[in-house]
């Protein structure tokens, strides 16, 4: 990851890739991160400028550590909103040509300060210390990010009403789907499954698993190429976590495992379902944490209607083998395969701040050696077998400011930044009908 290489490499670094670049026919460079509220913003330059962009970063406003899902902001400590700078310093390890987009490159951004430290409140940077510690006591994460979206036609309406995992859908997008596999592969991803998924006008892609920064970086360049793909099209996409009112949403479940020396920790042990101790007392960290975690991974007013029991969204704070109404669902299998799918999370999430908060939560879990609960064999939505998750930001807000972890984890300032837009944008949205936060941010993420 491009800042741990000094400045004199990242320009030396920069330089080959500029050559590489023009040969392609590349002109500009765009640098992405995602905001607390989960909007992804850049900025982008000339292919001329990446050298000077990769050894000194390209200015970023701190304020939009604040920056809400309308572009407004939360109030900010006194006097600081617009005064100071950042340093958005692109990833070249994750430098890639758009495939979907001719002349455009892309690399994930870390932010720092200007003298090139970290920004405390680089969400990348929170996911990335987060995956070391994981690494310190020995261990390694594989990670995924699934990516569910709607596709709408100009007007905004679901732009197939064929059914769902329809044929159907796939004989009227086939042109569209086979680009959105062909530039993802060109983009040097590994697509596993491409498919309709439950809702009207819904899709869904999932990749190879990776490490758990890389997985985040991935989640954002996936869903910046569905849209490329998208608009090529002539179609508009949402990933607002529900596109329409009483439907299924837009789910971001991550996948992890946690691996030893070579080793799945979720295959071949002694535990339920050949759970590993140390993979048992992960997921239950996870678990514990939950109910905070969710202020990271069903981030708005509207991840809260699509977290409603008997919607494949995981509202229940418990686990299962292949209980897709759990929380966690754990997945068996082959040894390279078994893993743990967190479905309650969104795809207004941040991924960097999702990947930081359960790796951490994971880590106090090994560290307390805590025991995982009783498996929850049914569906809770049926028998009432588990406890609800958070059912509005609010709970999720008040969860949140009780974890000592997350404060710990996020540091001081990340966390009280992600408070902050948390309860500005549940303030936002108050006396709003379910109807109007929907149209509030049906296109925004
Ligand atoms: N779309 C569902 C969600 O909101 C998930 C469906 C599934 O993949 O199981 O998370
Ligand atoms: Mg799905």
């Amino acid at each position: 990851m491009v800042i741990t290489y000094p400045r004199s490499e990242r320009a030396a670094r920069a330089r080959s890739a500029v050559d590489r670049l023009a040969s392609d026919g590349i002109d500009a460079v765009v640098f992405g991160w995602v905001d607390n509220a989960g909007i992804t913003r850049v900025k982008s330059v000339p292919l001329a400028r990446l050298e000077h962009a990769a050894e000194y970063g390209v200015g970023a406003v701190p304020c939009f550590d604040r920056s809400l899902v309308d572009d407004s902001f939360a109030a900010a400590p006194a006097g600081t909103g617009p005064v100071g700078d950042l340093r958005l310093v692109p990833d070249l390890d994750r430098l890639v040509p758009l495939a979907a987009q001719p002349g455009w490159a892309w690399a994930p951004a870390d932010r720092c300060a200007q003298d090139g430290a970290p920004h405390p409140s680089c969400q990348r940077g929170f996911a990335r210390r987060a995956a070391e510690a994981v690494e310190r006591r020995g261990f390694s994460v594989k990670a995924g990010i699934e990516v569910e979206w709607v596709v709408a036609d100009a007007a905004g309406a679901p732009a197939t009403l064929g059914p769902a995992y329809g044929m159907t859908r796939v004989v009227e997008f086939s042109d569209y789907l086979r680009e959105v596999l062909r530039a993802l592969t060109a983009q040097g991803l590994t697509v596993l499954q491409l498919h309709p998924e439950y809702a009207a006008g819904q899709f869904e892609v999932s990749v190879a698993a990776e490490g758990p920064v890389e997985a985040a970086d991935t989640a954002m360049l996936v869903r910046h190429t569905v849209r490329a793909v998208s608009t090529r099209h002539g179609l508009r996409v949402s990933y607002a976590p529900v596109f329409a009112e009483g439907s299924v949403g837009n789910g971001s479940h991550l996948h992890l495992s946690l691996w030893r020396g070579g080793r799945n920790l979720a295959h071949g042990g002694p535990g339920r379902h050949g759970l590993h101790p140390d993979a048992e007392q992960f997921l239950a960290g996870v678990l514990a944490e939950l109910p905070a975690l969710l202020a990271l991974g069903a981030p708005g007013v509207a991840s809260y209607l699509r977290l409603v029991p008997s919607h494949f969204a995981g509202a229940y704070r418990c686990w299962g083998l292949e209980n897709r109404e759990a929380a966690l669902r754990l997945i068996t299998g082959s040894a390279g395969g078994a893993n743990a799918e967190f479905k309650c999370f969104d795809a207004a999430a941040n991924p960097y701040l999702v990947v930081g908060g359960v790796l951490a939560a994971g880590l106090a879990g090994l560290d307390a050696g805590l025991p995982l609960p009783p498996e929850t064999p049914d569906d809770p939505a049926a028998t009432g077998s588990a406890e609800r998750l958070p059912a509005s930001l609010p709970e999720a807000i008040a969860a949140y400011e009780k974890s000592a972890l997350l404060r710990q984890a996020l540091g001081g300032e990340l966390y009280e930044a992600v408070l902050a837009v948390r309860q500005a944008e549940a303030e936002l949205f108050a006396g709003y009908t379910d109807a109007d936060v929907l149209e509030a941010v049906r296109w925004r993420y």
